[in-house]
This record gives structure tokens, C-alpha cells and sequence, in this order.
């Protein structure tokens, strides 16, 4: 059995049936896709402004970039544990900008548990107590395909509880009126509010008052209610409100019975990503290394706001292809090996694909849980830490 580091469930019960064609026992469609290309075969290899070049040639270009870069940002992230060990040590010592592709969503969260805290819950305790879930903004499957597979209707639970009832509010095209909906039920737990007086079938964001109610209702009478959420998908202002307004009604919810959070998270080892940052410097990415001190700006060391002043960018994305953002500076790319540019950077480097092509750690989405990450195949391309090791002896 081995783990598929896909999405931020990272189910472990699956089992190589065959290489060709490719079968793989338990995967969902994303965990099938996700291990076809790390199967595939490739003959990326490394370059020097758009020249194929050997893995030496290219680390000593990416080292000289790096060594005349004072403010250098490192972003995309796309690693697990190990790998970020690494980019922290090569952060330190060229003093750079740290920043996930998918802080945006993760700041949101952060902002609303920095505020006022949260209550939060585990996968497992989903499958084993949950009695009603609310899913906010989310359909939950798009980012995690097999959550109800493996938390709602699944059967081998510790206390026989019957499958949990799920209610969605605010999906997709809805989600820009999940801040109203959001301070309508905050304030609909208050039996003193106006809108308790309002006419039942009187429409908030869309939503009638009677819906809201009997969304309480069922929250209120839950023995283990769960409210879901992912941040990444409230694309709109000062989203990170509405998280607070998420939170708060949990917390409101809990002072009669007992509900939790569970924030979904975004993928590419961002919770990985982001504990690793946090123990190793005090912060989570969007942080900077200045004269071997840590700091932090949750706006102001965003990519979109480094990619400004920085002189120099280090895009990393070994789980997936995601191409770097524009930028007028120098570019050095580490990773997958199916990554395809509209304009060649200066360097890249293709890596080995974590939990594919070699081992590695990674942190479920409720963090609870870190989770070995197999080799299943071997390649000649080098993990994510050994071209950093590189890069970091011919800085030196
Ligand atoms: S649900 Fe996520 S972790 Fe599980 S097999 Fe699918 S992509 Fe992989």
C-alpha cells in the first residue's frame, strides 16, 4: 500500500495493480491523473536559457543568479517536507522571500485564527462522529474526491453512528454572498436579533430565512456537528471575514453542543509547506530571511507584491506543472517534469516527483497526521533537496 500526496486527504490504502496501463486500486480520477504523468515517460532534461545542459551546468547557473541577488523571492513551494528543509536552509543563506502558490486561500485562515482562534476537528474524528455537515462554499469533492467515500459513508466506524446528514450553503457562483449569508446566521443565533421577526420566506443572499433557521436547527441538534470550508475558494475582498464570521458561529455553537471546524486545504504540500516554515523559522510561508532573522507580512511578502521588487525568482513545483508567473528578473525553475513554458526561464531544472519517484513526508489537511510518502519508481531526476544541496555548495 502506499500514499497518493494528490490532494490533502492523502489516502493510504492504495495498491499498484499494474504499470501498463496503468492501474492503481482505491485512486480516485485525480490520484489516477496525478500518477500517469509521474509514470510517464520523460526526456526533460536540464537547461540553460532554453539549451539542454547537464544537472551540474545548470545548479552552478542557478547559484550564480542566486549569489548577485540581494532580495530574492523563492515561491510556488510545491514540495513536501524534506524538500521545504531545504529551501529553508537556501532561504537563510541568500536571504529570501518564502511564499506558497497557495498562501491566498491559507492567509485567509490564518487571519481568522490569528483574530480570535478557532475550534477545529480531524478526519478521523469526521468519520467516527460526525452526525450533520455543513459544507460552505464547497462542494468538497472537487478537492478531495474520496471524502465521503472515506468519512461520510463509511461504515467501519468507532461507534456505529448512523451516516451523517450534509447540507451545502453558498456553492460556486452563490459563494460571493456567503458573507451576507454568514453574518444572517451569526445574527439568527441571537433570538433578540430583528431577523428572528422577519418573515420566514424573506430571501438573504438568496437564501430564505426558513433555510437558514433549519440550518441551525440541525447544527444545534447535532451530537458532533462539522462545518467545512475551504478558503482558497472564496474568491472575493477581505474573505478572510467570512472565515471569521465561520468560525465565530462555531464557537457561538459550541457554548450549547458540541461542533468543529475543518478547513480543506489547497494541495501542493501546503499544510506541509507551511508547518515545516512555521517550526523552523516561527512563521508560516510569506516570510523572509534578513541577516539570518525570520519575518513575516502576510500582504506584503505575497508573490504578487514581491514579484515587484525581487531580483530574483526560484519557482518550485514538483507535485504539479504549474509554471512560474511572469517577472522581468532572473527565473530559475525546479520541477515536475511535464512543466512546458510559454517563455523559457534561465535555469530549470526538472526534479523528481514526491511519493512517486521518491520518498518523503507530507501533513494530512487536518494536520494531525504526517504521512510517509513511498518511491515507487526510480528515476534519474533528482528529488527537489538534492538539486538544493547543489545549488547551495557552489554558493557557498
Ligand atoms: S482523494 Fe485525494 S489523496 Fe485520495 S486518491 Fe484521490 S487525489 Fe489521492
Amino acid at each position: 500500500m502506499f500514499c497518493c500526496p494528490a490532494c490533502g486527504l492523502l489516502c493510504d490504502d492504495l495498491e499498484l495493480n499494474s504499470t501498463s496501463p496503468l492501474s492503481i486500486k482505491n485512486a480516485c480520477v485525480k490520484g489516477v491523473s496525478f500518477f500517469e504523468k509521474a509514470f510517464a515517460e520523460s526526456s526533460s532534461k536540464p537547461s540553460v536559457a532554453g539549451k539542454s545542459t547537464d544537472l551540474n551546468t545548470a545548479t552552478q547557473a542557478a547559484a550564480d543568479i542566486l549569489r548577485k541577488a540581494k532580495h530574492p523571492l523563492f515561491a510556488g513551494l510545491g514540495t513536501e517536507v524534506q524538500g521545504m528543509r531545504s529551501m529553508m536552509r537556501l532561504a537563510e543563506k541568500a536571504s529570501a522571500t518564502l511564499d506558497h502558490m497557495h498562501s491566498e486561500g491559507t492567509v485567509r485562515n490564518t487571519l481568522a485564527m490569528q483574530n480570535s482562534g478557532w475550534q477545529t476537528t480531524t478526519l478521523t474524528e469526521v468519520k467516527n462522529r460526525a452526525d450533520v455537515i455543513l459544507a460552505i462554499g464547497t462542494d468538497i469533492v472537487s478537492s478531495c474526491p474520496r471524502f465521503f467515500e472515506k468519512l461520510v459513508l463509511n461504515t467501519d466506524t468507532l461507534f456505529n453512528k448512523p451516516k451523517p446528514e450534509i447540507m451545502y450553503l453558498g456553492l460556486a457562483e452563490e459563494s460571493v454572498k456567503l458573507p451576507e449569508i454568514m453574518n444572517a446566521l451569526n445574527a439568527l443565533m441571537n433570538a433578540k436579533n430583528p431577523l428572528n421577526k422577519k418573515a420566514d420566506n424573506d430571501l438573504i443572499g438568496g437564501v430564505t430565512i426558513a433555510s437558514l433557521k433549519q440550518i441551525l436547527e440541525k447544527l444545534k441538534a447535532a451530537k458532533y456537528g462539522v462545518v467545512v470550508w475551504s478558503a482558497s475558494s472564496l474568491k472575493f475582498p477581505q474573505a478572510e471575514l467570512t472565515v471569521q464570521s465561520i468560525t465565530q458561529l462555531i464557537s457561538k455553537l459550541n457554548e450549547t453542543n458540541r461542533v468543529a471546524g475543518l478547513p480543506l486545504n489547497s494541495g501542493d504540500g501546503d499544510s506541509s509547506v507551511n508547518h515545516t516554515s512555521t517550526w523552523l523559522s516561527g512563521y508560516p510561508t510569506r516570510n523572509r530571511f534578513v541577516n539570518g532573522h525570520a519575518e513575516y507580512d502576510a500582504y506584503h511578502f505575497s508573490t504578487k507584491q514581491q514579484l515587484n521588487s525581487s531580483d530574483a525568482l526560484l519557482w518550485v513545483s514538483t507535485f504539479n506543472a504549474h509554471q512560474p508567473p511572469a517577472c522581468d528578473a532572473p527565473i530559475i525553475v525546479i520541477g515536475h517534469p511535464d512543466m512546458q513554458f510559454e517563455k523559457q526561464p534561465d535555469v530549470f531544472i526538472p526534479a523528481g516527483i514526491p511519493g512517486a519517484h521518491h520518498t518523503g513526508t507530507m501533513f494530512r489537511m487536518d494536520s494531525s497526521v504526517a504521512m510517509p510518502l513511498k518511491k515507487l519508481r526510480n528515476s534519474e531526476l533528482p528529488s527537489l533537496s538534492d538539486v538544493i544541496s547543489q545549488i547551495e555548495a557552489k554558493l557557498a
